[in-house]
C-alpha cells in the first residue's frame, strides 16, 4: 500500500476510559481481528466485559454535568479540532480500513475516511447555526442534552457509523460510550486517539471493545445510560430495543434493508442498471442502504437483465490494497458462508443465474471472496427478494403496472432506501410519495449528508445526519412566562 502506514501487528489490551489508556479491568478475553483478504491476524483487542463497561458509563456520568454546560463555542473549538485531526489522519484512516474490513482502497479513501470528515465537518455549521432555544408562544422552550449515550455500531461502515453517533452527541452535550463492532475495532481504537489529541475532557467520550453478548448487551442495559443510538442487524436492534424499553431509555435504531430500485418506463434503463451494479457491488454489497432489489417494467425485462449481465462482468474481486480493485472481499468467513448460502438458496428456489454464483473465485484461494451475483426470475415470495443478504448480489423482478412496482417496492419488512428512474423528475418523485422508505434517490439523485438518514418499518427508528441527526441527542424543557 505505497503512500499508507503499514499496518503492525500488535496485541491491545486496554480501553480508553476516562481520558485515558486504561488495562482491561476483569480478565476478559481477547477478540482477533483478521485482514479479509489475507485472512492473516492484524491485531488482538480486548473483549471487554460489564466492569470496563460499568467504568465507561462511570466516567460518562461523571463527565455529564460539565460538558452539558459547555457553551456552543467551547465544544465547536474542541469539534473542530477534532474534525481537523480526521482531516489529517485520512491515509491512517484509509490503510486501517482497508487492512480490517477489505474495502478496495480507492472507495475506502473517498468513502470509509471521506464521509466521517464531510460528516463531521457538516456538524460544525450545523452546531454553530442551531437554535438551543426557541420561543414558542408565553414559552422558552430550551432543548437541552438528553443524558449519557450508548453508540453500538456495525463493521460495515465503520468510521461512519461512529461519527454519525458520536460527533452530533457531543455537539448536543451528551458523553458517549462507543462499542465498535468486533471486525473493525482498530479504527474506532484510531478514532479515540483523535479524540484524545483533540483535546475533549475525560469522560466525555469513551471506548469500550468486546462482543456484542457482552460487552453490547451490559451497556444496553446499564441503568447508567440515557440514549441507546444503534446501528446493526434488525434482530439485534429488536433485542436493543426492548432492553431499552425496561430502562426507559431513549433509543434511535438504524437496521437492516432491501431496498428497490424501480426503473419507470420512460427512463434511461441503461443508466438506471449501471448504477444500480454499482450501487449494489460497492463495499461487497455490505450496505445497509443497497439497492438490491432492481424492478423493471417487464417489456423492457430482458434488456435489463443483459445490461445488469454486462456491467457484472467488469467487477472482479481483487486485492483491496491494489487501486485498480474495484471489488474486495466481505469482512469474514461468517458473511461469507451466509452469501454463498443466499445465492445457492435462491437457484434452488428457481431463480436464473446471470452473473456470478456461489462457487469460489477463481485464483483467489485466500480471503473471503465471492463472485458478484446477479439473479433474474426472482419472484417476490423467495427468500432472496425478502431477506438482507449482506453481499454484492443483485436481484432483478419485473412488474406488470405502477400499482404492482409500488406493490412490489413496498412487499418487504424492510423501509430504509430506494430509488426511482423515471423520463423526468417530477414522475419519479410523485412514484417516491408512494414508497414506504426513509429514502429515495430520484434519476440518481447524489446523497446528501444533511439530509435525515432512517428506516420505516423494521429498517428502524429515529433518524442519523444534519439536523435531524442531532435532535436525537436533545431533550426539550418549556419555561412558561
Ligand atoms: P449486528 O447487529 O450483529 O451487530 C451490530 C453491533 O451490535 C455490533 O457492535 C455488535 O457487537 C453489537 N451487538 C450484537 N449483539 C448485541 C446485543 N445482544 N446487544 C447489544 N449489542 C449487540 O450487525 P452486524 O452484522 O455487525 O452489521 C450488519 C447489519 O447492520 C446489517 O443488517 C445492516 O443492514 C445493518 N446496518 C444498518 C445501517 C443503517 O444505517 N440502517 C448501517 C449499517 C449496517
Amino acid at each position: 500500500m505505497r503512500g499508507h502506514s503499514v499496518q503492525q501487528y500488535a496485541e491491545y489490551r486496554d480501553q480508553y476510559i476516562d481520558g485515558a489508556w486504561r488495562p482491561c479491568g476483569d480478565g476478559a478475553g481477547t477478540i482477533t481481528v483478521l485482514n479479509p483478504a489475507t485472512e492473516q491476524v492484524l491485531a488482538t483487542v480486548p473483549a471487554g466485559g460489564t466492569a470496563d463497561v460499568d467504568a465507561a458509563v462511570t466516567a460518562a456520568r461523571r463527565a455529564a454535568p460539565a460538558w452539558a454546560a459547555t457553551t456552543r463555542e467551547d465544544r465547536l473549538a474542541l469539534l473542530t479540532a477534532l474534525r481537523d485531526g480526521i482531516a489529517a489522519a485520512q491515509e491512517e484512516i484509509t490503510a486501517t480500513v482497508v487492512a480490517e474490513l477489505g474495502a478496495p482502497v480507492g472507495f475506502a479513501a473517498a468513502v470509509h475516511a471521506g464521509l466521517p470528515l464531510t460528516v463531521a465537518t457538516s456538524y460544525l455549521a450545523l452546531l454553530a447555526e442551531h437554535p438551543f432555544e426557541e420561543r414558542i408562544g408565553n414559552s422558552l422552550v430550551l432543548a437541552e442534552p438528553a443524558g449519557v449515550v450508548a453508540a453500538i455500531t456495525p463493521w460495515n461502515y465503520p468510521l461512519h457509523q461512529i461519527v454519525a453517533k458520536v460527533v452530533p452527541a457531543l455537539a448536543a452535550g451528551c458523553p458517549v460510550v462507543l462499542k465498535p463492532a468486533e471486525d473493525t475495532p482498530l479504527v474506532a481504537r484510531l478514532f479515540a486517539r483523535l479524540v484524545h489529541e483533540a483535546g475533549l475532557p475525560a469522560g466525555v467520550f469513551n471506548l469500550v471493545t468486546g462482543t456484542g453478548a457482552v460487552a453490547g448487551a451490559a451497556l444496553a442495559a446499564h441503568p447508567g445510560v440515557d440514549v441507546v443510538s444503534f446501528t446493526g442487524s434488525t434482530a439485534v436492534g429488536r433485542q436493543v430495543a426492548e432492553t431499552a424499553g425496561r430502562g426507559l431509555k431513549r433509543v434511535a435504531l438504524e437496521l437492516g434493508g432491501k431496498s428497490a430500485n424501480v426503473v419507470l418506463p420512460g427512463a434511461d434503463l441503461a443508466r438506471a442498471v449501471n448504477v444500480n451494479i454499482a450501487n449494489v457491488f460497492a463495499n461487497s454489497g455490505q450496505t445497509c442502504s443497497a439497492w438490491t432489489r432492481l424492478l423493471v417494467h417487464r417489456d423492457h425485462y430482458e434488456e435489463a437483465v443483459a445490461t445488469a449481465a454486462k456491467a457484472a462482468a467488469k467487477y472482479l474481486p481483487g486485492d483491496p490494497a491494489d487501486p485498480r480493485t474495484r471489488i474486495g472481499p466481505l469482512v469474514s468467513a461468517a458473511q461469507l458462508a451466509r452469501v454463498r448460502r443466499h445465492v445457492e438458496g435462491a437457484l434452488a428456489e428457481g431463480a436464473r443465474l446471470v452473473a456470478g454464483g456461489a462457487e469460489p473465485v477463481p485464483g483467489l484461494p485466500t480471503g473471503f471472496y465471492v463472485l458478484p451475483t446477479v439473479l433474474a426470475d426472482v419472484t417476490p415470495d423467495m427468500t432472496i427478494a425478502q431477506e438482507e443478504v449482506f453481499g454484492p448480489v443483485l436481484v432483478i423482478l419485473p412488474y406488470r403496472d405502477e400499482d404492482h412496482a409500488v406493490e412490489l417496492a413496498n412487499g418487504t419488512e424492510y423501509g430504509l432506501a430506494g430509488g426511482v428512474w423515471a423520463a423526468d423528475t417530477a414522475t419519479a418523485a410523485a412514484f417516491a410519495r408512494r414508497l414506504d422508505t426513509g429514502q429515495v434517490d430520484l434519476n440518481g439523485g447524489r446523497f446528501n449528508p444533511l439530509a435525515p438518514f432512517g428506516g420505516y418499518k423494521s429498517s428502524g427508528l429515529g433518524r442519523e445526519l444534519g439536523r435531524h441527526g442531532l435532535e436525537e441527542f436533545l431533550q426539550y424543557k418549556s419555561l412558561q412566562f
